[in-house]
């Protein structure tokens, strides 16, 4: 099965069209969860997920603020305000499909979560050592994670108990190594000084990862932030990719 792994779309709409122009066809989508949050599209974001085939989808934390489920005051002044903004923009129905969502998805061979196998809403795998510790909560082969928009993997090598962290290149797919937990990337707010959406096809057959970056219109998605009053310092960092 070719699936296509997404992840932090955060709201914006632009970034997620050409990632599924770019995914061609595929016969499932697993989506690693902030649907929404920064950007200024944040209905139409969750209608297309929502619409995509065999889909499996989990929470994200911008998506659980959105709800109301975290403490405002965790949030600096910047996120805020857009955290604000989009609780006032998503429709009822929306809102209830994020309300659905499940922390964490277990299938046969693959976990999804947004964060770390540990704490699947919240925690950053930013280090060596967090992500060793989480290969003990993780009951699947590979791992899937967002949250850090960054595309690495840590990988656990058979007999050493210390997970190793590798950068990922674009456009050179590979078979994932036997105890993984890979990121994809961010869609809608890449923050590894690379501005292109970023996205992975997944073979589960073959187990082959193919993980790309894609151009879109960010002048386009930042003019409809400024008309939407969102702050700045988001509206500015999506041409830089930081
Ligand atoms: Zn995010």
């Amino acid at each position: 099965m070719r699936v296509l792994v997404i992840s932090d779309i955060h709201a914006n709409l632009t970034a997620l069209e050409a990632v599924l122009a770019a995914a061609e066809d595929v016969e499932a989508v697993w989506c690693l969860g902030d649907l929404v949050g920064y950007g200024p599209d944040p209905n139409e974001c969750v209608e297309r997920v929502r619409q995509l085939p065999n889909l499996q989808c989990v929470i994200g934390n911008h998506d659980a603020a959105a709800l109301g489920r975290l403490d405002e005051a965790a949030f600096n002044p910047d996120a805020r305000a857009s955290l604000l903004w989009t609780q006032q923009q998503l429709s009822p129905g929306n809102r209830a499909f994020l309300d659905g969502l499940p922390e964490k998805i277990q299938l046969e061979r693959v976990t999804l979560a947004h964060g770390s196998p540990r704490h699947p809403v919240w925690e950053y795998l930013l280090d060596t050592r967090t992500a060793t510790y989480n290969f003990a909560y993780l009951e699947t082969p590979i791992g899937m994670v967002g949250h850090t928009h960054l595309p690495v993997m840590y990988v656990l090598k058979p007999g050493n108990h210390l997970a190793r962290l590798e950068l990922l290149q674009p456009d050179q797919a590979f078979i994932l190594p036997e105890q993984v937990i890979i990121n994809p990337g961010s869609v809608g707010q890449p923050r590894d000084r690379d501005p292109r959406a970023a996205f992975a096809i997944y073979d589960t057959e073959s187990n082959l990862w193919d993980y790309r970056r894609v151009p879109y219109d960010i002048e386009a998605v930042q003019e409809r932030m400024r008309q939407a009053g969102l702050p700045f310092r988001h509206i500015q960092r999506l041409a830089g990719g930081w």
